[in-house]
């Protein structure tokens, strides 16, 4: 599997972090995580080929990660030569086809008619997807918003967990366990905490808890930047930690 990172950023406009938005290639798949703010044009300037993605994953409905989604649909029609053929799947909580139906209300109909097969999917909590090649789809409910969901890919003996947006959740890091690669959301310092994001200390716990063999954070407000994010994570957690970037990436 591959991972690569193609937004680490938030709501807050940033210089080199654009909002949510995550790229995992596991055989045929290529799954975005996320779609937020940025993450199109973010792909582009990465070399990362936004023409060939499989399948959305949307983890809840705050803006930082679903803004993007309209114009990544627009740039499949109307944005290469030639337009799209092969169809798309979106998957995400309970209310997502109701999103993009409103989605579609405000930007157009061709958001879900494009030229091209648009199915949209509400998971169900914990219902595993079967994805084409043995690749697994799953989520779990994590409290941020009444909608979010973590969601766990694997491939054979390979798995990857994405907490979305989430406060602590220790359900969450049994759900993890023993996950190759966990990528995290950190979003705030220790006092800046609120019971819907993570700070470093409070991943150290999740990582610890899941036993994941590597550490992969996002989601950075701009005032977490400033603490030791490494030295807090590694209070609790004693496994190899990346402060990611926009287009880091991995084969794991
Ligand atoms: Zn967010
Ligand atoms: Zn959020």
């Amino acid at each position: 599997m591959k991972l690569t990172t193609i937004g680490t950023g938030t709501a807050a406009p940033h210089p080199s972090r654009v909002s949510a938005a995550h790229l995992v290639e596991a055989g045929d798949i290529r799954l975005l995580l996320d779609c937020g703010s940025g993450a199109v044009h973010r792909m582009a300037h990465l070399g990362v080929a936004w023409q060939d993605i499989t399948h959305v994953a949307l983890t809840h409905f705050h803006t930082d990660h679903i803004a993007d989604l309209p114009l990544l649909i627009m740039g499949w029609r109307w944005g290469q030569l030639p337009p799209r053929s092969t169809p798309v799947t979106i998957y995400g909580p309970v209310g997502t086809g109701a999103l993009i139906e409103r989605m579609a209300a405000v930007h157009g109909g061709w958001m879900l008619a494009p030229g091209f097969p648009v199915t949209v999917r509400d998971l169900g909590s914990d219902e595993i997807v079967r994805l084409p090649g043995g690749v697994e789809l799953s989520s779990h409910p994590v409290p941020h918003t009444p909608e979010s969901v973590a969601y766990s890919i694997s491939e054979g003996n390979r798995r990857l967990v994405y907490t979305g947006d989430t406060g602590v959740s220790e359900a969450l890091g049994d759900w993890s366990r023993d996950c190759d690669l966990l990528l995290a959301e950190c979003s705030l310092p220790d006092d800046m905490a609120i019971g819907e994001h993570l700070t470093p200390r409070q991943v150290g716990a999740l990582a610890a808890r899941a036993q994941t063999r590597q550490l992969v954070l996002t989601h950075f407000y701009p005032p977490v930047e400033a603490v030791d994010i490494h030295a807090e994570v590694a209070e609790q957690y004693a496994g190899p930690t990346i402060v990611a970037t926009d287009g880091w990436s991995t084969h794991f």
